[in-house]
C-alpha cells in the first residue's frame, strides 16, 4: 500500500490533529518484515545519495518537528544510518544564541541551508519561531502572525533555487509522551535527555497542538509539503520517513555526470 501519499497533507487542508491517529501503522505490523522494509529503504537511500551527490544539481532539506520525546533524534539516527556522512549534515535548532538573537529569525536557518549535492536535516527549525515563541509569547502576536507568510516565501525562494524541502511532523499522543518520559526517568542511558523544561512544556500540550495545527495548515504548500507521521510506534515512524525521503530522491532521476575530458588519450601504466 502506498501510505506515503496519505501522510502528505493536502495543501489547503485545515488540520485538526485529533483526527490523526498517532498509533496508526497503515496495516503494517511490527516484525522482521517491516524491519526488512526499513533496511531496504535505508540501503536504497544510500545508493541514491551517491548519484545525487555526484550530480551536484540540487539539495534536499528535511525539516523535523514534533513535541518533546516525539523521536526526532531517533529518526535521524535510524534513517540516516546508511548514508555517506560526506553527503549529509544535521543542524539542531536550540534556544537562539546571543549572535543568532541579534539577527532576524530566518538568518540561522538560511546559513544552514544545504549546498548542492547535500542532504540537510533540521532537528527543529525556523518553525520554532511560530511554535515555542507563540506558546510562550516570546514576541507579540502581530510579529509571529506575519511569519507564516514569510516562511512560505522563504521556502518558495529555496525551492526556486533547487532546494527540495520535505517536512515531517512526528505525531505522538500525550500518553505516549508520558510513557517515554517515564522510561527516560528510569534509564540512566536516557536520563540526560530529560530536562526540567520537558515537564514544564508538557503542561502546554494543548497550546502546542493549536500552534502546530496553524503551522500544518498555513505553511503547507506543494513545493514544501508537511507529512504527519504517526510516531507512537518507532518502527513505523522510521519506515515512513525513510521511504518518503528515498522516494523523493528517486524522483530526481539523478545521473552521474559525464567525464569532463576525453580519457582515450590516457594510458594506465
Ligand atoms: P532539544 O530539541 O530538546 O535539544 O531542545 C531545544 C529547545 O530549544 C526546545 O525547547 C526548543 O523549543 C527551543 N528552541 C528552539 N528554537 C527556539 C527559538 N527560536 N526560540 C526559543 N526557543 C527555541
Ligand atoms: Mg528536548
Amino acid at each position: 500500500m502506498n501510505f506515503e501519499k496519505e501522510l502528505r497533507v493536502r495543501p489547503g487542508k485545515r488540520v485538526k490533529l485529533s483526527r490523526y491517529d498517532a498509533a496508526d501503522t497503515f496495516g503494517y505490523e511490527k516484525g522482521p518484515e517491516s524491519k526488512k522494509l526499513v533496511e531496504k529503504a535505508v540501503a536504497r537511500l544510500d545508493e541514491l545519495q551517491d548519484v545525487f551527490y555526484a550530480e551536484n544539481k540540487r539539495a534536499v532539506l528535511i525539516v523535523l518537528q514534533g513535541m518533546d520525546a516525539s523521536g526526532k533524534d531517533g529518526t535521524i539516527r535510524h534513517v540516516m544510518s546508511g548514508v555517506n556522512p560526506q553527503g549529509c549534515n544535521v543542524t539542531p535548532f536550540k534556544v537562539p544564541s546571543h549572535t543568532e538573537a541579534q539577527h532576524d529569525y530566518l538568518w540561522r536557518a538560511h546559513l544552514a541551508v544545504p549546498e548542492r549535492g547535500q542532504i540537510e536535516i533540521f532537528n527543529r527549525s525556523y518553525y520554532e519561531d511560530v511554535l515555542v515563541v507563540r506558546v510562550h509569547k516570546l514576541v507579540p502576536e502581530e510579529i509571529w502572525k506575519k511569519r507564516f507568510e514569510q516562511i512560505n516565501n522563504f521556502e518558495a525562494m529555496l525551492a526556486d533555487n533547487n532546494v527540495k524541502i520535505l517536512k515531517f511532523f512526528l505525531h505522538i499522543s500525550k500518553d505516549e509522551q508520558k510513557r517515554r518520559f517515564a522510561q527516560r526517568l528510569n534509564d540512566p542511558a536516557h536520563q540526560w535527555k530529560l530536562s526540567p523544561a520537558d515537564f514544564a512544556e508538557r503542561k502546554y500540550w494543548d497550546d502546542y497542538v493549536e500552534a502546530y495545527e496553524a503551522v500544518l495548515t498555513k505553511c503547507n504548500t506543494d513545493i514544501a509539503p508537511w507529512h504527519i507521521v504517526p510516531a507512537n510506534h518507532k518502527w513505523f515512524r522510521n519506515l515512513a520517513v525513510s521511504r518518503i525521503i528515498a522516494r523523493t530522491v528517486e524522483g530526481f532521476h539523478s545521473k552521474y555526470p559525464k567525464p569532463s575530458f576525453d580519457f582515450s588519450h590516457y594510458k594506465l601504466k
